[in-house]
C-alpha cells in the first residue's frame, strides 16, 4: 500500500501555524513511508474564501519546505462530483431532504436551551411522505440535504495518536446536513461531506488533522460506511496552546507563517520547532534537525495526547542555532530583505562590505530582524544616546578622539594591524588607558556605548567614510 495524506486548508486566512504544524506531519509520515503528500483547498465557502489566502497558503508551505506531490485540487472546481454523491445517499435512501425553516431551528434551539439541552435537530422531517414533501415546496420552502446518523449507533476507530475513541451517534447532533439549500436540485456541500467524497476520490489512506476534528471524524466515519468504502486510518495531533495553557489564537499576537517570517524567523528553523510541537526525536535531547532527519525517524508512537504549548523562548533559541550556523553569504541574502524594508540603502555597498557587517553581527543575532537595529550606525547617521554623549565628556576622550583623527590623516586603506597601532599609538602619546580609548571611538563611531567588535566596526565604517567625519561630530560636541 503507498501511504496518501493531504493537507486540505480553507483559504479564509493565511496559512495558520496550526495548519502548518499538521502540514509538518503530513509531510514526515509521507516522506517516512516513501508515500505521496497531496494538497487540496477546501474553498467551497464562496464568501469567505479568498485568491490571496490562498496564495498565502502555497508561499508558506514552500517557504517551509514542505514541497507537495499532488495538487493543489480546488473543491469549488469539483462540485459537481459532489452533487453526484449526495444524489448516490439520496438514492440509497440514506439521506432526505429536510425543509425545516431557520425559524422552526431556532424555536427547537430555544426549546432545547430551557431544557438545557445540547442543540441537536430533532429529525422531524427523516420521513415525509411525498404528499408532505410536495405540501413544502408548494409553500415555497427551500430544502437542505441531510444524512441519517442513529442514536443508537457507536462509532470506534482506533487513533494512531489517541487509540482507541468511542463516539456515541446520540451525541453528533441529529441527521447532519451534507448539502446546502439551492434552487436547483443540491446545493453547495458542506465540509463533512466534501471531504470525505475527497478522500475516498484521492486515495487518502492517513487522515492526519488537529484533535478540533475529532467530532468530524465520527461523522467521516460514517459517511465512509454509507458509501461502503474502505475507511482511512485517523490520527488526531494535539493542538497548539499558547502559555495559559489555551488553544493559541490571533490574540496571541502571531498566528500565520508570513507573520513568523516578518519576524525573523528563519523557514528552516520554524520547521524544526513545529515537528517539536506534539513529537519528539527517538533521542529525545535533540532539537536540531532538518525535516529529512525527522522523517526518517517519524512515527505517530512519539506523537503526544496532550497539547503542545507555544514556547517563544525555545523557537527564539532554535532560530538563533540556525542563524549562527549559516554560511556568511547565505546569511547576507538573508538579511538584505530586513534591510531594505528598514530603508538602508543597501546598493551602495559591495557584497565583500555587506557580508563583512553579516559576519561582524551574526553571533548576536537571534531573529532576522535583530540586524536591523544592530546595523543601523553602518547604513544610516547616527544620533548619540546619552550614554555616548556623557563617554565622550569623559576625560581622556577628546584628546584621545583628536589624536586618532591626526592619526589617521588621509588613510584610504585601514588595515586591522593599522587600527590596533593607532589605538596603541594614542595610549602611550597621552598615557591613556585601553578602555578610555576604545569608548570613546565607540560613542564617537556608533553613538552608542555597547555593540559588536570595534575594530571591525571601525573598519566598515573606514570604508564608507564615515569614521573621520564621526570623530569630527563627537569632538564638536565635546568641545
Ligand atoms: N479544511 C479543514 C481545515 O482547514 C480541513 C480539515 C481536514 O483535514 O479534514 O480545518
Amino acid at each position: 500500500m503507498t501511504v496518501r495524506v493531504r493537507i486540505a486548508p480553507s483559504p479564509t486566512g493565511n496559512l495558520h501555524i496550526g495548519t502548518a504544524r499538521t502540514a509538518v506531519f503530513n509531510w514526515l509520515f509521507a516522506r517516512h513511508h516513501d508515500g505521496k503528500f497531496i494538497l487540496r483547498i477546501e474553498d467551497t465557502d464562496e464568501e469567505r474564501s479568498k485568491d490571496e489566502f490562498t496564495e498565502n497558503i502555497f508561499e508558506g508551505l514552500r517557504w517551509l519546505g514542505l514541497n507537495w506531490d499532488e495538487g493543489p485540487f480546488f473543491q469549488s472546481k469539483r462540485l459537481d462530483i459532489y452533487k453526484d454523491a449526495v444524489q448516490k445517499l439520496l438514492d440509497q435512501g440514506v439521506a432526505y431532504r429536510c425543509y425545516t425553516s431557520a425559524a422552526e431551528l431556532d424555536a427547537l434551539r430555544e426549546v432545547q436551551k430551557a431544557k438545557n439541552e445540547a442543540p441537536r435537530y430533532d429529525n422531524r422531517h427523516r420521513n415525509l411522505t411525498p404528499e408532505q414533501e410536495t405540501a413544502f415546496k408548494a409553500e415555497g420552502r427551500s430544502s437542505v440535504i441531510r444524512f441519517k446518523i442513529d442514536d443508537d449507533r457507536e462509532i470506534v476507530w482506533n487513533d494512531l495518536v489517541r487509540g482507541q475513541v468511542v463516539w456515541k451517534g446520540s451525541d453528533l447532533g441529529g441527521d447532519m446536513v451534507i448539502a446546502r439549500a439551492a434552487s436547483d436540485s443540491v446545493g453547495q456541500p458542506l465540509y463533512n461531506f466534501a471531504v470525505v467524497v475527497d478522500d475516498m476520490d484521492m486515495q487518502i489512506t492517513h487522515v492526519i488533522r488537529g484533535e478540533d476534528h475529532i467530532a468530524n471524524t465520527a461523522k467521516q466515519i460514517l459517511l465512509y460506511e454509507a458509501f461502503g468504502a474502505k475507511i482511512p486510518e485517523f490520527a488526531h495531533a494535539p493542538l497548539i496552546l499558547n502559555q495559559e495553557g489555551r488553544k493559541l489564537s490571533k490574540r496571541d499576537g502571531v498566528t500565520s507563517i508570513s507573520d513568523f517570517k516578518k519576524m525573523g524567523f528563519v523557514a528552516e528553523a520554524l520547521v524544526n520547532y513545529m515537528t517539536l510541537l506534539g513529537w519528539s526525536a527517538i533521542d529525545s535531547t535533540q532539537e536540531i534537525f532538518t525535516l529529512e532527519e525527522a522523517a526518517k525517524q517519524f512515527s505517530f508512537e512519539r506523537v503526544n495526547k496532550a497539547g503542545a504549548k507555544f514556547d517563544w523562548a525555545k523557537l527564539d533559541w532554535i532560530n538563533s542555532q540556525y542563524i549562527h550556523a549559516m554560511p556568511v553569504d547565505k546569511l547576507t541574502s538573508m538579511l538584505i530583505p530586513y534591510w531594505e524594508e528598514a530603508g538602508y540603502q543597501i546598493n551602495g555597498h559591495p557584497q565583500e562590505w555587506l557580508e563583512k557587517l553579516t559576519a561582524l553581527i551574526g553571533a548576536s543575532l537571534t531573529r532576522l530582524t535583530d540586524a536591523v537595529e544592530i546595523s543601523k550606525p553602518f547604513f544610516c547617521d547616527i544620533e548619540y544616546n546619552s550614554e555616548a554623549k556623557a563617554q565622550l565628556q569623559q576625560s581622556g576622550s577628546k584628546n584621545a578622539l583628536e589624536a586618532i583623527l591626526t592619526a589617521l590623516g588621509d588613510t584610504k586603506e585601514l588595515a586591522e594591524n593599522s587600527a590596533q597601532d593607532i589605538i596603541k599609538q594614542v595610549m602611550k602619546a597621552h598615557n591613556l588607558k585601553k578602555p578610555v580609548v576604545m569608548k570613546a571611538v565607540r560613542a564617537s563611531l556608533t553613538g552608542e556605548t555597547h555593540g559588536p567588535d570595534l575594530v571591525q566596526s571601525w573598519l566598515l565604517l573606514h570604508q564608507t567614510g564615515a569614521d573621520a567625519s564621526r570623530i569630527k561630530s563627537a569632538l564638536q560636541l565635546i568641545s
